[in-house]
């Protein structure tokens, strides 16, 4: 299917300034297009470009791809409905394809009237998968001010699977995410990589020179990027691992999580909280696309809870690591056996078995 991303543009005050320009520029030449198709009934874009596309160019100063989009969506526009003279808004969206768009990493390098310019974006996680997908065209729009590239993108989307089976995550900090088999997805690098920069930072941050900061702000980059990567290859792992074995992913809601006042709370507020709901944004769309269904579970005292008598008590955690019974016994690695009660509960709920098998 295809679906639209959409990435939001960070230019600075002149960046700004030279989009609009464009946008405008463009806009203002589709009117002349429009004009022209309509005194002399050239309608097909073939047709139209001939008469039209060198007067475009000499009066406007566009690019000759922007040139081409501009006549394509007039002669586009001309061909779904041509009962009037069609008009443009200064502000409607204007269209590039690879010839005038490309991508780097983290931005964008976009034609202006004012040159090429290099622009940082910023998009969520789902965003982001989908770009690796993206269609060769993107709409620049600008709303309230800002301004935003609409990309299509071609998503294949899994028919869901019908399972009465879940694999259960238990997220963290210690082990960023821990499955009810047993696997632990650690990050103890992304950890390392965190502790350090902590550190440096402290120390640029008491420099408070000018460099110093320029420093502090490369530092976080890196990091927000690493954690990025980080995040990206968990989360593939398990859901590809859901889908070998034709399991739901069941995770605990966040609504009840921020309510609680626990060990494995504080131990959450430590962590950086973007990077969390990052990870779980990067499975539930990957899981979407694989056709995994995602089950949400009462997350209350899964971390208390023995899976084999149901106890209840705060006395079964002993540690950050060791869970151990003090009814029947049963012992575990603690992010374990909660990640063990997670699936059970999306297995027992009776509403998620309706959800899972409808
Ligand atoms: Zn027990």
């Amino acid at each position: 299917v295809k679906l639209t991303a959409q990435v939001k543009l960070c230019p600075t005050a002149e960046q700004a300034e030279a989009l609009r320009k464009t946008m405008e520029t463009a806009n203002e030449a589709a009117n002349f297009v429009s004009e022209r198709a309509w005194q002399t009934r050239t309608f097909h874009r073939f047709a139209l470009s001939s008469v039209c596309y060198h007067d475009v160019r000499a009066t406007f100063g566009l690019a000759a791809q922007m040139t081409t989009q501009i006549i394509n969506v007039v002669a586009g526009g001309y061909r779904a409905k041509r009962e009037g003279r069609h008009t443009y808004r200064l502000t409607s969206a204007i269209t590039y394809d690879s010839r005038v768009l490309s991508w780097k990493e983290g931005e964008v390098s976009i034609w202006t009237l004012d040159g090429r310019q290099r622009i940082p974006f910023l998009c969520g996680p789902r965003q982001e998968a989908m770009l690796a997908r993206r269609c060769s065209q993107a709409k620049l729009v600008t709303r309230r001010g800002e301004w935003f590239l609409l990309i299509p993108c071609e998503v294949e989307v899994r028919d869901r699977i019908a399972t009465s089976k879940a694999l259960g995550v238990d997220l963290g900090v210690v082990n960023i995410a821990v499955d009810s088999d047993g696997e632990i997805h650690s990050a103890s690098h992304l950890l390392n990589v965190r502790h350090r920069n902590r550190r440096l930072r402290g120390k640029l941050q008491r420099l408070g020179t000018r460099s110093a900061k320029r420093k502090i702000k490369r530092l976080s980059g890196r990091e927000a990027r690493f954690a990025r990567d980080t995040n990206h290859v968990i989360s593939k792992r398990i859901v590809a691992k859901a889908e070998g074995t034709a399991r739901a992913i069941a995770l605990e809601d966040l609504k009840g999580i921020t309510k609680r006042q626990t060990v494995r709370q504080s131990q959450r507020a430590t962590l950086h909280s973007w990077s969390f709901h990052q990870l779980r944004e990067f499975i539930a769309y990957k899981a979407e696309l694989a056709g995994i269904p995602v089950v949400v579970v009462d997350p209350r005292n899964t971390s208390r809870t023995c899976p084999e008598c149901g106890l209840i008590d705060k006395k079964n955690r002993r540690s950050q690591e060791s869970f151990v019974c003090v009814s029947c016994g049963f012992a575990g690695h603690a992010d374990t056996v909660a990640a063990g009660v997670i699936a059970g509960r999306a297995v027992a709920d009776p509403p998620i078995v309706a959800a899972l098998s409808g």
